[in-house]
């Protein structure tokens, strides 16, 4: 009778080489770092705990998860939509594919209102709206940076809305957040009795033709009505520049994040429709124009 095959151990370490190898021949830039984010969630264990374990034997059928996850990233499948979660503003936010996953440079329309409302903060119960809220990372953030604020996030989509609303639950802050449904290229249908001293985007802003040139795991992953800004990929600035006007106080901030070389083009939108003060223009990291913000004018 033969020998039915010896299972040779892995460990974890022998592991994580090896799909290390496997992400970056499938040119996955920090293949390293994605093979321990990967390996860390099927053990349910820090990444860190995996350094100190790494002489350990990963158990067969980790192991084959293992395999398959690190073969689902192979197909460009984002890490976060894998996993479940990604970082903004150094907190945890649950993501699936029907929102778009947070990103670093977002955190820029965060520091601007920090900025801006130093003054209005810790005096009043500010007002503030997120629109198209997705995760929910720019309400929810706003929310715990603010607690005395009160935030209203819309969204076109019901899933992103729950979506949003789980982590609202998560980072303790879902009874000063209602969510509402909303499509902000149509009119706005929000309550006029309460206004707005601050108004948040990330609206979609690519031009509809550039979605195809995206990167795979954006292109095919990531929600189209999360990215798509129409043909010149400035249909949703217009509608806000002229629906936000009518649903803030006076004096009250606007403040969006824009895509590559559409600052000016908004700020031209802006004054075009006037009535609004302070046009900024603000750099992201990597010295790109991010984050335009704006007041409403007193008069
Ligand atoms: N507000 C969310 C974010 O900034 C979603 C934005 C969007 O869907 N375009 O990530």
């Amino acid at each position: 009778m033969m020998d039915s095959p010896q299972k040779i151990s892995v460990t974890l370490s022998s592991a994580l080489r090896e799909a290390a190898e496997t992400l970056s021949s499938n040119r996955i830039e920090q293949a390293r770092l994605e093979a321990e984010l990967l390996l860390a969630h099927i053990l349910d264990v820090r990444k860190e705990d995996l350094i100190i374990h790494s002489e350990h034997e990963l158990p067969g059928p980790q192991e084959d998860k293992f395999r398959q996850l690190v073969e689902r990233r192979c197909r460009k499948e984002p890490l976060a939509y894998i996993v479940g979660h990604r970082e903004f503003w150094s907190l945890e936010f649950a993501v699936n594919p029907k929102v778009l996953i947070p990103r670093p440079e977002t955190e820029g329309v965060i520091e601007r209102l920090l900025n801006l409302a130093e003054d209005v903060a810790n005096e009043k119960a500010m007002r503030i709206l997120d629109v198209g809220t997705g995760s929910g990372n720019l309400a929810i953030v706003a929310a715990l940076e603010f607690p005395r604020a009160r935030v209203t996030a819309v969204d076109h989509s019901v899933d992103a809305l729950e979506m949003a609303r789980r982590n609202a639950l998560r980072h303790q802050v879902a009874d000063r957040i209602e969510f509402l449904k909303m499509d902000l290229m149509r009119e706005w249908n929000l309550p006029h009795n309460d206004l707005y001293d601050c108004i948040l985007a990330n609206p979609p802003y690519i031009p509809t033709r550039e979605l195809e040139h995206l990167m795979p795991d954006v292109r095919d992953y990531e929600p189209r009505a999360a990215l798509d800004g129409g043909s010149d990929g400035l249909a949703c600035y217009r509608r806000i520049v002229a629906n936000a006007f009518s649903y803030l106080k006076p004096e009250g901030h606007l403040i969006f994040e824009v895509g590559t070389d559409q600052a000016g083009p908004v700020k031209q939108s802006l004054q075009a429709h006037g009535g609004w003060d302070e046009i900024a223009i603000l750099q992201d990291l990597s010295g790109r124009d991010r984050v335009v913000s704006t007041r409403r004018a007193l008069g």
